[in-house]
């Protein structure tokens, strides 16, 4: 009888529901009891037969690239629990900054100074069998600089054991051909903050030319390549431009965000960007995203950050209230995460039409309150506010 095989890039993920998960191209389909359970035998080496299964779901899945009748070179030693071990949202996403040393001294950065903190790769090995365990789905490697560590390549050598999307956060300055062909990655995210002009006042003459050169060799090496951009004084007038080379270039997913006035920003006060000009810029860039919410949720419900010296928090801007350390593990960590449920915020109670899609923006931004933190304090997240134009021009 003929055997069938989970295709290399699919793997089975017990989320809220039992899911299937593509890390080729991040896409997640919600499977029932019996697709999934026959969908785990076909993910054992030796395959599954189709005696008893429905011809139509094979013949689907193996049109779909799901399912293979040969043996695959690829597969994961899948870790899939009975049901979700922790009753809270599932553990989705994972930031985990490996270092926070950096080559560059962005005008921006939320890191005020890195103290020259790495996690050890013991450490890291751990967290990504927590992670794999708990059914992760996109690990975010960050720092600082990823690349600066002098052990960067006992770090990817880990990489390929585990099956969830691997994406490496860079500035791009240390990228090279020979160091892509290496990587064990599935998508690059490079920061491009501007076109030359806005780029090098905010992060360096001369580094426009070197992201954007380490960007094309990526994107001629075939990996997924997407971008981050900050909104600040300096590149306004260039989104525009932005956009057009960009999307010009085949980048699938271009984050847009305004940097909080913490770390470097607080004393380049010049770069920043008054609430009501910088919400419209939030409107441009394209694709997904790893901070929103669910359904009747606010941010970060899904995410969870490891930073460079052991902390565990909600995501980075949360350091200063983390919810424990690596040695205690992601899990227990993780019971300590409240998530926030919209109808008890600010925004519910004004009535926010766009409560909906926007979530309550970015619950960082609105602790803090707009124009450096010295502003009215909402609870709203107020460039959220001015990008759907909830509050208009007039603050009203
Ligand atoms: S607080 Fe802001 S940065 Fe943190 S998870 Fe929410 S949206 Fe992301
Ligand atoms: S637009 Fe403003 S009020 Fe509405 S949900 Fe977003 S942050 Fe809250």
């Amino acid at each position: 009888m003929m055997r069938y095989y989970l295709a290399g890039n699919f793997v089975l993920k017990r989320l809220e529901t039992p899911s299937l998960y593509n890390i080729s191209n991040d896409e997640l389909y919600e499977l029932d009891e019996t697709a999934f359970e026959f969908l785990k035998k076909c993910a054992r080496t030796e395959g599954c037969d189709a005696g008893g299964a429905d011809k139509e779901f094979i013949g689907y899945c193996v049109s779909e690239g799901v399912l293979s009748a040969e043996r695959q070179s690829k597969s994961f030693t899948q870790f899939i629990p009975l049901k979700l071990s922790f009753c809270g949202p599932s553990l989705r996403y994972l930031e985990l900054q490996i270092t926070d040393k950096c080559n560059l001294k962005c005008k921006h950065c939320y890191i005020d100074q890195g103290a020259g903190n790495e996690l050890p790769v013991e450490i890291i090995r751990n967290v990504l069998d927590e992670f794999e365990s708990m059914q992760g789905l996109r690990l975010l490697i960050t720092g600082g600089e990823p690349l600066m560590r002098g052990d960067f390549g006992a770090v990817n050598a880990l990489l390929p054991l585990y099956g969830f999307r691997k994406i490496l956060f860079t500035n791009g300055l240390l990228l090279d051909k020979a160091l892509l062909e290496k990587l064990n990655v599935d998508e690059i995210q490079f920061s491009v903050d501007g076109m030359e002009q806005g780029h090098d006042a905010l992060r360096g003459k001369g580094t426009y030319k070197k992201v954007m050169r380490a960007l094309e060799i990526s994107l001629v090496s075939g990996i997924t390549v997407s971008i981050a951009t900050m909104v600040h004084s300096r590149n306004i007038g260039e989104f525009a431009v932005m956009e057009k080379l960009f999307r010009g270039m085949g980048i699938e997913d271009w984050t847009v965000d305004v940097p909080c006035v913490t770390g470097h920003l607080k004393h380049n006060t010049f770069f920043h960007v008054p609430a009501d000009v910088a919400g419209q810029y939030l409107n441009y860039g394209f694709g997904g995203g790893i901070h929103g919410g669910g359904e009747g949720y606010a941010c970060g419900l899904h995410l969870l950050s490891v930073l460079a010296n052991g902390t565990v928090a909600k995501c980075a801007f949360y350091s200063h209230s983390p919810l424990g350390t690596v040695s205690e593990g992601l899990g227990k960590c993780r019971e300590g995460l409240k998530p926030v449920k919209l109808e008890s915020l600010q925004c519910a109670a004004l009535s926010c039409r766009a409560i909906d899609s926007c979530r309550g923006g970015c619950r960082y931004r609105a602790s803090i309150g707009p124009d450096m933190g010295a502003g009215e304090q909402t609870g709203r997240d107020i460039y959220k506010c001015f990008s759907y134009d909830i509050i208009k021009g007039n603050g009203s």
